[in-house]
Order: C-alpha cells, then sequence, then structure tokens
C-alpha cells in the first residue's frame, strides 16, 4: 500500500505518483488553459471537502511520473499545469518532477496545498516538501474553512487561502500574495 510520501522510486527507479486523476484542459484551476493532476492522498481532512474521494493515499492509481509528463508534452494549447489533490505536497519527488517538465515546456506552475506556507517552510511536510516549494511558482496554501466559505475568492475557496507568488515569498523570507493583475500567471 502506498503512504504518506507514496511518490517513490521503484526497483528501477521509475519515479511514480499515486493520484485521482488528469484534466488535460481545465480553465477553473488558475489562469489561462491548464493540465492539472489531481493527486491522491491529503491528511487535512478538511470539513466541507469537495474531494473526499482523494483523501485515503491507499486509493486512485499509481502511475509512472514519465506517463504524465507525455501526457502534458501531447497536450496542446496550454498556458500552466497545476497540481491539486488530494495534496500534492504528500508526494513531493512527483511534484518537483512535473513542474521541471513544465517549466521546460514553458509552462507556469500552480500547486495547491492544505499546510499553509509557512507549515511547510517549517518542515511540517518534511525536507522534500520544503523543497519542492522552488519548483513552483504560485502556491494556493492552507486547509478549506466551511465557515469561510466566499465566492469572492478567485481560484480559492475560502478566504482563510492565500495565491502566494513563490520567488518572490523566497526571496522575502515570508509570504507575498500573488498580484494577478499583471502578476504571475
Ligand atoms: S486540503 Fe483540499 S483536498 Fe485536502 S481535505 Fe482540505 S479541501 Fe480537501
Amino acid at each position: 500500500m502506498t503512504t504518506a510520501n507514496s511518490a517513490n522510486v521503484t526497483g528501477d527507479k521509475k519515479l511514480t505518483a499515486r493520484i485521482a486523476g488528469t484534466v488535460r484542459h481545465s480553465s477553473v484551476d488558475g489562469p489561462g488553459v491548464r493540465y492539472v493532476v489531481f493527486f491522491q492522498g491529503c491528511p487535512h481532512h478538511c470539513p466541507g471537502c469537495q474531494n473526499p474521494d482523494t483523501w485515503d493515499p491507499g486509493a486512485g492509481e499509481e502511475v509512472a511520473v514519465d506517463d504524465l509528463i507525455d501526457e502534458l508534452s501531447r497536450t496542446r494549447f496550454l498556458d500552466g499545469i497545476t497540481l491539486s489533490g488530494g495534496d500534492p505536497f504528500v508526494q513531493p519527488e512527483a511534484v518537483m518532477a512535473l513542474a521541471d517538465a513544465a517549466r521546460e515546456k514553458g509552462l507556469t506552475v500552480w500547486a495547491y496545498t492544505g499546510w499553509t506556507w509557512e507549515a511547510l517552510q517549517n518542515g511540517a511536510a518534511g525536507e522534500a516538501a520544503k523543497d519542492a516549494l522552488s519548483h513552483i511558482d504560485v502556491l494556493v496554501d492552507s486547509p478549506f474553512v466551511e465557515e469561510l466559505l466566499s465566492r469572492e475568492c478567485i481560484y480559492r475557496g475560502s478566504s482563510n487561502q492565500r495565491l502566494i507568488d513563490v520567488p518572490a515569498s523566497l526571496k522575502a523570507g515570508e509570504a507575498v500574495d500573488v498580484q494577478l493583475e499583471g502578476g504571475v500567471g
């Protein structure tokens, strides 16, 4: 059974990820048209979560990350890739590999997480998850809070969640919000 940090390297060195599925063209998971990978496994269990089927780290399917990259490469008219779930940071090696492949193709990289920026920086999800931050452009952080549900929140479910400009935040040493108009996309 695959467990937390379940993106793994098997005996033949093939990196795999446990996923709930992919969407090749999404217009709701970040700006523009995006390839989305929904990771399987989430430890946060937010009340009101819209994707509870992604919580179980042993469900979904285990796929070769190279196969996901192949599918990404065969998908035209993309502006970016979004890593969602579930929580992608449970599988940081796969996050890094997919993010790097996307960036090589000139695509922007967004990732969702139920951890806060500060928790990831403090190693709450492990060192590899902290390292994975430097491979992405925008982090949508924090757990979903049902009482803070807001339709005003673009690309987020509740008002506590933030759109964080990752390169600017790493440079500043603290979370810096994305400026969507003319900002990181
Ligand atoms: S972090 Fe996201 S996927 Fe996980 S329980 Fe919360 S809302 Fe659901």
